[in-house]
């Protein structure tokens, strides 16, 4: 599987010089080759492409040696962007979206990325090396921390965020083979929590952290304070610049959250087959009568489909699987009688005329792995699980007869 990682590096100010230097270079190939095809468009010059454009590279570099100084791979890939930014443009125009817009120029202060495609890096024990031709020999190794270990490197690019450098690295790692092993782990993916459930009828809770708590006031501050400035003054830029920092912390914490949160839930478990009652946020604003707090909260939770992203290729990498199924109508229905009731979403605990009390988010994560049991007639796991469920003082009476039907349908 090929994954993707980044990390943030520490350039010397003599590193800095040279990829600094290197980037220019980069950002000016990119500007000439632009022109070059701008004007060849207006005048109706045909053969400007992408394969022109790199054969001529040689030529240049003979007339500024300067350019040599980048690896020579990095400089084509540049073009090769150049080549896509293009053709995303055509397709997007062709398509007739209007806010298509063809590639711009790079201004001064543009850090161009270098993409370093196959070769042009070393990695070694902790350090990876990139390499370059400058006129100043610094060496542009870099510290690797030792929890990252890669395997099979096969592309190292560097970028610049925020004053900040970062690499990302594209590696290889192996995926193990799936093996079912009878064990399956339900999980409801809510917004406060995540419950899981598994055959023995044992449960586990997952906290939802909520970064965006944190964050909400002073951005919201922000906002505020630079929507009462003159817009586009000096002032307004500078708030307006650290409104969007706060909202990119915001944002990585999430992802690093959700990172984490999917690694937990994948290695908690000796269950194989994990079972997601898959939440559509759609589906719920739609029903929810008390919108605004909802709303920001499914917004803010970060995307469940990343975090779904996320937990599918962790399993694969474990040599366990996601499987997604409906959890439509999992929280309203009672998992002991099979009645339903409505459930609003601030009701956090289910009540049920038959006696049964259960927190809610336990009672849909009984209810997602009882369908995906039923549904894939895995019906000695169905039983031990209900029975399991019995010794915790919970019956499973109407689900059984619905299984016992459902096996007269199957034979
Ligand atoms: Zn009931």
């Amino acid at each position: 599987m090929q994954l993707t990682q980044q990390i943030k590096i520490r350039a010397s100010p003599a590193q800095e010089l040279v990829l600094q230097a290197l980037s220019e270079r980069c950002r000016l190939i990119y500007n000439f080759a632009l022109r070059e095809r701008k004007e060849a468009f207006e005048q109706n010059i045909k053969g400007i492409n992408y394969i022109k454009q790199q054969n001529d590279l040689p030529q240049l570099k003979n007339k500024f040696p300067e350019y040599s100084w980048v690896y020579s791979k990095v400089l084509q890939y540049t073009l090769r962007t150049l080549d896509a930014d293009f053709k995303s443009f055509f397709a997007l125009n062709k398509k007739g979206d209007k806010n298509a817009k063809p590639p711009k120029f790079k201004g001064k202060k543009f850090f161009t990325t270098m993409v370093h495609n196959q070769s042009g890096f070393k990695a070694g024990n902790g350090w990876l090396e990139l390499s370059h031709k400058h006129q100043h020999k610094t060496k542009l190794r870099f510290i690797i921390p030792k929890k990252f270990a890669f395997s099979k490197i096969y592309q190292v690019s560097i970028y610049k965020k925020y004053d900040e450098y970062f690499l990302s690295i594209c590696y290889n790692k192996s995926e193990q083979a799936f093996q079912d092993n009878q064990q399956y782990q339900a999980f409801d993916l809510g917004i406060i929590k995540q419950t899981a459930v598994n055959l023995h009828g044992k449960f586990r809770e997952f906290a939802n952290q909520r970064p965006d708590k944190y964050w909400q006031k002073p951005t919201e501050e922000l906002q505020s304070r630079r929507d009462h400035c003159r817009k586009f003054s000096r002032k307004w830029h500078l708030l307006d610049g650290i409104h969007n920092k706060c909202k990119t912390k915001l944002a990585s914490q999430q992802k690093d959250f959700q990172h984490k949160l999917s690694r937990k839930i994948i290695d908690s478990t000796k269950a194989n087959t994990i079972i997601i009652g898959e939440l559509s946020p759609k589906q719920m604003c739609k029903t929810g009568k008390h919108k605004k707090g909802l709303h920001r909260a499914l917004q803010n939770t970060g995307n469940i489909g990343r975090m779904i992203g996320f937990l599918t290729y962790k399993a694969k990498l474990a040599g366990k699987r996601i499987v997604e199924i409906s959890e439509r109508g999992t929280s309203k229905r009672c998992c002991t009688c099979g009645k339903e009731q409505d459930m609003p979403l601030e009701k956090r605990e289910y009540l049920c005329d038959c006696g049964n009390r259960i927190d809610r988010d336990r009672n849909s994560a009984i209810n997602i792995m009882l369908r995906y049991l039923s549904q894939n007639g895995l019906w000695t796991s169905y039983w031990q699980f209900a029975s399991n469920l019995r010794q915790t003082g919970l019956t499973i009476v109407s689900h059984s007869q619905e299984a016992l039907t459902s096996k007269c349908q199957t034979f």
